[in-house]
């Protein structure tokens, strides 16, 4: 649904971020920015003295903590500020200023962990048993010896420091490349109007009705990819042999292990992960066919994956989506449900509509000591009931994490994040799907959905096995060409599409290069971990397990204190065994069936 895109100075106040909570005007940004530049020295009177016994180290701990709280608090300020209206040149300059001050912060508690490192783990755990103040530490230090076995000599460290700047070329080039210097040939709709095609606009395009549109945005955008396919392989190559060069530098086994080892993940999960998905495509080919009996066509194309399935899309108001989100979240309790009502309709956490110079996209962010507030662009539908859902969960992540745990602690994982704002969405749409009788809405909600499992639970895992296979062939000393990943993702993606969608093998070969997620190696399967392992807790506590969602609530609260599969494990879900996944795909199928009955076609697709 297209509305229109006002001024910032005409959003109402209320659906604006509260910057005010966090400094009351930008001039007060100002006094703590200096304020904590001066500050930020007084560090240094414990540099070299950590060995001198615990009430020093818990002193500098404790210090560290709140500079690096006040200078992330800036942070939160200046990109906040910045992203709701990109358009100032002042809040650019803020934003520059406060990554700055966050580094100089770091920089400055850098001596910290070496020095813990040669006081050694014995003499620390004495220090620990014998002073209750520093077991909060406990699970800090566990985690930066264990990490030790990869850290090397002085000498290399340093090498290895300084050659991440020049690294950091690949990630440059492809950002330059396809967003600012990629032209895409113009859309075509059915009765010949020109359609522009930008990386903002092919999304909108992708959902239009008409076909003819959607078929020639899709073609002109995948085109312009295969047009610089040398270029993006080369880049891609790069940046992979990078990261197998870091993988030996460091002794890793292999570039999988030493990306799962940062947060203490073993591969299993990985694995697990891709060997359930591909048993169950099955899933994806039933989708497929019931997407293509509503959608009335011969055969389903790649650019037919996001064409609208009803005409009458329900409206939903902001207000309508709070209430949703709260009455789905009802079985976590009144305290938590409250808290966030309250942040959404008086604390100002959301920036709610888009405005012109406004950041695309949705995000959920803040900093110990400030709302965990939401940047997004509502545009009063289905979708943005879930964005808000998806991004709340994440915010209510923040909210107690930050509450329960210190600043050492208080940012949790990627592997767990996505657990939590998956969460909010599972629990939303099982609410309505029960409680809402409007067909329209039913439909809508399954629409939704299966746009965010398509993304989360086809796109990602297969992208994580092309990323598999780029960094094997690389550690056995193969080379890759643009033609060869072209033909291996459209191996890949030939199994979840199956014989039910067309498979235009350059134009879905050249996927990989659509996703900016490859230049962060294995990333992208936390993706798919996640919404499983939402899925799987919602289950338990939908089927009214006793337990089950203050063991939730507890995930929550620990923020960074566990590492994430513990935490989660203690919660009531294995990330390391298939029946999550399962489970998910159990989710799935349900909706498949539902959208089936819902649209009439269920008797014409089994048939079928
Ligand atoms: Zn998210």
């Amino acid at each position: 649904m297209a509305i229109e895109v006002r001024e910032r100075t005409q959003i109402p106040k209320q659906f604006t971020w509260n910057a005010e909570s966090v400094f009351a005007s930008p001039q007060d940004w100002e006094t703590e920015f200096k304020a904590l530049g001066a500050e930020l020295e007084g560090l240094g009177q414990y540099h070299g003295k950590l060995a001198e016994g615990p009430s020093t180290l818990l002193a500098a701990l404790e210090l560290l903590q709140q500079l690096l709280a006040r200078a992330w608090k800036l942070v939160i300020y200046a990109m906040f500020s910045y992203s709701v209206d990109t358009r100032q040149q002042e809040g650019a300059q803020r934003q520059g200023r406060a990554e700055g001050i966050f580094a100089q912060a770091s920089a400055a508690g850098a001596f910290v962990n070496p020095e813990l490192l040669s006081i050694g783990e014995p003499k620390l755990r004495e220090w620990v048993r014998g002073d209750p103040r520093l077991m909060l530490y406990d699970h800090y230090l566990t985690d930066l010896f264990r990490k030790q076995q990869h850290v090397r000599s002085t000498e290399v460290e340093e090498l290895l420091g300084r050659v991440m700047d020049p690294f950091l070329a690949v990630f440059t080039t492809i950002s330059a490349l396809v967003d600012s210097d990629f032209q895409f040939q113009p859309a075509r709709s059915a009765n010949g109007r020109e359609i522009p095609v930008t990386q903002g606009s092919l999304d909108t395009i992708l959902r239009d009705p008409d076909r003819e549109a959607r078929r020639t945005a899709w073609e002109s955008y995948a085109d312009t990819y295969l047009k610089y396919k040398n270029t993006l392989a080369s880049n891609l190559a790069a940046s992979t042999r990078q990261n197998v060069y870091l993988m030996r530098a460091r002794r890793h086994e292999s570039s999988l292990e030493m990306a799962l080892f940062k947060d203490n993940i073993p591969e299993s999960v990985f694995h697990n992960l891709i060997e359930t998905f591909r048993r169950h495509v099955g899933t994806w080919h039933r989708y497929w066919k019931v997407r293509r009996a509503v959608l009335g066509v011969e055969q389903l194309q790649p650019y037919d994956v996001w064409a609208p399935l009803t005409d009458r899309p329900p409206t939903v108001s902001y207000q309508q989506a709070v209430d949703w989100v709260c009455e789905g979240l009802a079985p976590l309790g009144d305290e938590y449900v409250e808290r966030m009502r309250r942040g959404c309709l008086e604390e100002r956490w959301v920036d709610v509509y888009p405005n012109l110079g406004k950041r695309q996209g949705a995000f959920s962010h803040g900093s110990p000591g400030t709302y965990p507030f939401v940047v997004m662009s509502f545009a009063d539908d289905v979708s943005g009931l879930s964005t808000l859902a998806h991004e709340l969960g994440h915010s209510m992540h923040s909210y107690l994490a930050w509450k329960h745990q210190p600043v050492i602690y208080s940012e949790y994982s990627h592997f767990a994040a996505e657990v939590a704002s998956n969460f909010h969405q599972a629990m939303v749409r099982a609410y309505l799907l029960q409680n809402n009788g409007d067909v329209q809405l039913q439909i809508s909600i399954i629409e939704d959905a299966m746009d965010n499992f398509h993304r989360y639970f086809l796109i990602m895992p297969t992208l994580a096995r092309f990323e598999l296979e780029t960094h094997q062939r690389v550690e056995r000393g193969e080379g890759f060409n643009a033609d060869g990943l072209i033909e291996l993702m459209a191996d890949l993606f030939a199994e979840p599409f199956g014989a039910e969608m067309q498979l235009d093998r350059l134009r879905v070969g050249i996927t990989w290069a659509q996703f900016l997620h490859l230049y962060q190696d294995y990333y992208v399967y936390q993706y798919a971990t996640g919404i499983s392992g939402a899925h799987s807790l919602a289950a338990r506590i939908l089927a009214g397990e006793t337990g089950a969602a203050e063991a939730y609530l507890e995930f929550l609260k620990a923020g960074a204190s566990v590492y994430p599969l513990d935490a989660l494990r203690a919660a009531g879900v294995d990330l390391s065994s298939p029946e999550p996944v399962e489970q998910t795909f159990k989710v799935l199928d349900d909706l498949v069936d539902r959208l089936a009955k819902l649209t009439g076609v269920a008797e014409a697709v089994a048939a079928a």
